[in-house]
């Protein structure tokens, strides 16, 4: 089994250079994985981690059953193709394939059974008595896929493999490597910057940006859902077209107008249920993204199309089987200039248009994508954060879609109207909202439950639902929010508590028995300064600082220590706090403490008054540098 598995992978390269954060990932044996992005995003440091040529920061990188992060590369069981192909140029192709194994002391009628197999999946047969310099870029770049195969690895890595190719023989390459995914039956890891190739050959292509991953997805929800602007503005071509204005909810209509033009254009209603109520009152700026071929010129389209606009046509590119119109929803617009009202419509006909000329364009308007201006993160999510529904407060009484809720005693709510904000994973089956399922979507593994309820729509993410099905459902209480307006008047309870500390060294004097003498002998052991108070610092924390922080940095960098209010105790000495409130939910209760003038949420059974002193299960804390953001357990 080549499974792999990234859990909270970071790199630091010694210059301080944060090349990957937080890279988190669980690849499947088998899978065809691509990492793309940007130059500089940190797709190359990633693969070279796992291959081992370079060092973890921090985080947890397992092959098969085997935590590797430790693990010399040549024992992990992995090979690796290269960009610049790295052929010996004395060797023959023979050779330069056989190289690996007859370092490993292969037997040499399974060096030869090996290296003629891999010769024969890639073509190059005829060529094995020739010298890499005689063989085209294609054929060396064969070579040294062949030294990769012949390693029978668990996983192969590809950085760039294609990029010295000139663009046909790209193509070929494209399909040949595809091919031998299928036919080696390996985990493959490709990298590239190249969208068309990561759309034509990944199973799941990661995006990456400055060391992020933005998403992780298979090619066609990449197009279909990208998550952010970034994401919907690198994958296709040519990109996708991006115009900013403004929506504003009309009944059961959404009206979206355009800077630059006056097109208005009404959409029901129904299609931002899962949009936050805010973007929809007219006065946020929201970005507008329409693929170019999800915009025609047809007039048999324009004529049946309830979103029209204007497009003064400046110019086109004949590219054979389709043609990109480029213009201006602007009457201002050159359609040369990049700008939020320049648009590029791609057309499969010939069409006669000349420069100038003013035409009606009808948009796909289930093909729209809409972002947030200042976040860029898309404000139309497959799965919502949150239900955001009106509601009322009476006498501590929350009604909303016709249902009633009792607020617990945690939550003061004065009479009136509000917002009700529930998190789509906050309601689990059973309780007092009878309702029925319309609908179930798988999305990224999770199942998404749309419930009919008062007229509108309510999502849920459960398990075991199906569509047409009658359930009851409630929620968790201390996971919502009310605002009054943009006033959030009641707020989730933290699911984190937070503390600041350090790690230190102290030095001991202990009296120890040495061949029946007590002798008083110096020792170091290392503490967590957590807050105001000392504990004894597991190995476990203190060796990994050490390690990913080196000895001297260890000790000097600001910590934040991180647990569920679930794994703190009162005890008799520990972080001391004062208690501010007692926080009754009904069926779990919590104190909410003052430390140091932060807050910090602990669970209680009883209620809990004064001051207090706080221990946080040090098993389960975890350990965050502050200053470079970087979680090292
Ligand atoms: P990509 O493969 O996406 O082009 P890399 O992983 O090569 O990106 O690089 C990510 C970032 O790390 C870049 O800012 C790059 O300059 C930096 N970087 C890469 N290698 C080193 C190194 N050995 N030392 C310092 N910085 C590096």
């Amino acid at each position: 089994m080549a499974n792999l598995s990234l859990k909270h992978i970071y790199k630091v390269y010694p210059n301080g250079v944060k090349a990957v954060s937080d890279f988190n990932m669980e690849i499947e044996d088998k899978e065809f994985i691509v990492f793309v992005g940007p130059s500089g995003c940190g797709k190359s440091t990633t693969l070279r981690m796992i291959a081992g040529l370079e060092d973890i920061t921090a985080g947890e990188l397992t092959i098969g059953d085997t935590v590797v992060n430790d693990v010399e590369p040549k024992d992990r069981d992995i090979a690796m193709v290269f960009q610049n192909y790295a052929l010996y140029p004395h060797m023959t192709v023979f050779e330069n394939i056989a190289f690996g194994l007859r370092l490993r002391k292969l037997p040499k009628e399974e060096i030869n059974k090996r290296v003629l197999e891999a010769a024969e999946i890639l073509g190059i047969t005829e060529y094995l008595g020739r010298k890499p310099k005689e063989m085209s870029g294609g054929q060396r770049q064969r070579v040294s896929l062949g030294r990769a195969i012949v390693r029978e690895p668990k996983v192969m890595l590809l950085d760039e493999p294609l990029s010295n190719l000139d663009a046909k023989l790209r193509t070929a390459m494209r399909s040949e490597i595809s091919k031998l995914h299928k036919r080696l039956n390996t985990t493959f890891i490709y990298v590239t910057h190249d969208q068309i190739e990561a759309m034509t050959m990944g199973t799941r292509i990661v995006v990456m940006k400055e060391g992020f991953v933005q998403q992780i997805d298979t090619p066609k929800n990449l197009y279909h859902y990208p998550i952010n602007k970034f994401v919907a503005g690198f994958i296709g071509t040519p990109q996708m077209n991006f115009f900013e204005g403004t929506l504003t909810r009309k009944g059961d209509v959404v009206e979206i107008a355009f800077f630059g033009t006056d097109a208005r254009i009404s959409v029901p209603y129904t299609y931002f249920y899962k949009t936050r109520p805010d973007y929809l009152t007219g006065e946020k700026t929201v970005t507008i993204g329409l693929r170019a071929e999800d915009i025609s010129l047809d007039p048999e389209v324009v004529s049946k199309s309830a979103a029209v606009v204007k497009v003064k046509v400046s110019h086109k590119e004949e590219l054979g089987n389709e043609t990109l119109i480029y213009g201006d929803i602007s009457m201002e617009g050159d359609g040369f200039t990049e700008s939020n009202t320049r648009v590029i419509i791609k057309s499969y006909e010939d069409v006669a248009l000349t420069p100038g000329e003013t035409v009606n364009a009808a948009l796909d308007l289930d093909k729209v994508h809409l972002f947030d201006k200042e976040t860029e993160v898309s404000i139309l999510p497959r799965i919502p954060e949150f239900n955001y529904l009106d509601c009322e407060a009476r006498g501590g009484v929350l009604t909303f879609l016709g249902q009633t809720f009792r607020l617990p005693p945690a939550i003061h709510l004065d009479d009136g109207n509000y917002q009700l904000l529930i998190p789509t994973d906050a309601f689990r089956l059973g309780g007092d909202i009878g309702l029925a399922c319309v609908e179930t979507e798988v999305v990224g593994g999770k199942t998404l439950c749309s419930f009919e309820l008062g007229g509108r729509r309510l999502f849920a993410l459960l398990e075991g639902v199906h569509a047409g099905e009658q359930v009851r459902l409630s929620f968790d209480p201390k996971r919502i929010s009310v605002l009054r307006g943009t006033e959030e008047v009641v707020s989730p309870l933290p699911s984190v508590a937070s503390f600041d500390g350090m790690l230190k060294k102290v030095r001991e004097v202990r009296e120890v028995e040495k061949k029946g003498k007590i002798k008083r002998k110096k020792v170091v052991e290392f503490r967590l300064a957590i807050e105001n108070a000392l504990f004894n610092a597991p190995e476990k924390i203190s060796d990994k600082l050490i390690t990913v922080l080196s000895v001297h940095r260890a000790f000097t960098s600001k910590l934040r220590f991180e647990c569920s209010p679930y794994d703190i105790t009162f005890a008799q000495e520990g972080v001391s706090a004062t208690v501010e409130e007692f926080l009754d939910y009904g069926t779990e209760r919590f104190v909410r403490c003052n430390v140091g003038g932060k807050s910090v949420v602990v669970a209680t059974a009883e209620p809990v008054e004064g001051e207090v002193h706080l221990v946080p299960d040090l098993d389960k804390l975890a350990v965050i540098q502050s200053d470079l953001d970087i979680r090292i357990i």
